[in-house]
Formats: C-alpha cells, structure tokens, sequence
C-alpha cells in the first residue's frame, strides 16, 4: 500500500517538474522572442547583401562593401 503511495508521489513530482521544465522554456521563447526580431534588417543597396544590425541604429554600414544603408522595411 505504502509502495503504490511512493510510486504515485514520484509520478505526480515527475509529471510537475515535466510541467514546470515546459512552462520555463516557454517563458523563455516568450522573453527572447521579441528581442530576436527586434534586431534591424539591412539590404545593402550596393552588393545587395542582407544582414542585421541593433534595432537603435538608424543606417548601418554593409560588412562586405562598407557601403552605408538604411533599415529595410519587411
Ligand atoms: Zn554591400
């Protein structure tokens, strides 16, 4: 009887740590989700190369040509 109790305790403490881990990356994704995409696309006007710069730069330079570009609008 005593078993059956301990081995339905370990499945139920296992079921809620399964939980929380589910919960906890969820959050995660959720908090890092925006700041990804935050993230300004450039398209070089130049070489056409596209990369990303941080979201508070108004132009950025290009990494292949040095050639200075505007955010790209998507
Ligand atoms: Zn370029």
């Amino acid at each position: 009887m005593s078993m059956s109790l301990l081995l339905g305790a370990y499945v139920v403490l296992l079921l809620g740590a399964i939980t929380l881990i589910a919960v906890f990356y969820g959050l995660r994704e959720r908090r890092f989700g925006p700041s990804r995409s935050g993230d300004r696309l450039f398209r070089c006007g130049k070489c056409g190369y596209v990369y990303t710069d941080d979201p508070d730069v108004d132009r950025s330079r290009c990494p292949q040509c040095r050639c200075m570009n505007d955010a790209f609008s998507y």
